[in-house]
């Protein structure tokens, strides 16, 4: 099922997420429907809090993107990206492996917005999968981008956050635009 993608401005995109502490059947259908939304929108990732929903839980799948190369490392071992996808993370738990390097992204939530974000370019990631089981693996490229604006949603942290301060500069008036429209939407629910 396809769900709505709330938008800047709304309040669930700044809460931390909770624990997910069994997979139980809504967590399995919230997964499904989740996946759904971010393919047929054509993101490589999806936090919870993005469907409305504040848990530590984000789906991400790089295989689409062709000219931005992810790396990925089980068990200190070079691996086939391809072989996670796709991904789910619960309760993921980040650590940087790398120097910063600048990349850009969006984010489903800020509709035709991008800008260039510096983050570590190599991450350690510890999480549960779909199935609740621990998951270990070091990634880098676009994977650890994606890896860490989805684990900043889940603590209510947004790319926004992220951009120095000249970029968020000249991007403010399209911020404000954005989070009066969703506010204003929200207002007559
Ligand atoms: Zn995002």
């Amino acid at each position: 099922m396809i769900l709505e993608i709330v938008k800047y401005g709304h309040p669930v995109l700044r809460k931390k997420g909770e624990r997910i502490e069994s997979i139980t059947p809504e967590i399995k259908k919230l997964i499904a429907d989740m996946f759904d939304t971010m393919k047929e929108n054509h993101g490589v990732g999806l936090a919870a809090q993005q469907v409305g929903v504040a848990k530590q839980l984000t789906v991400i799948d790089v295989r689409e993107i062709t000219d931005r190369p992810s790396t990925l490392e089980l068990d200190g071992k070079p691996a086939d990206v391809t072989s996670i996808m796709p991904l789910v993370l619960i309760n993921p738990l980040v650590t940087p492996a790398g120097d910063a390097v600048s990349g850009g992204e969006g984010c489903l939530s800020f509709p035709e917005i991008f800008a260039e974000i510096s983050r570590p370019g190599t991450v350690d990631v510890k999480a549960l999968d779909a199935k609740g089981k621990p998951i270990e693996f070091r990634c880098g490229g676009l994977l650890a981008r994606a890896v860490q604006h989805e684990t900043d949603h889940l603590n209510g942290l947004l790319f926004i956050d992220r951009m120095d301060k000249k970029t968020k500069a000249e991007l403010q008036p399209e911020l404000d635009d954005l989070q009066a429209e969703t506010k204003k939407a929200l207002s007559k629910k």
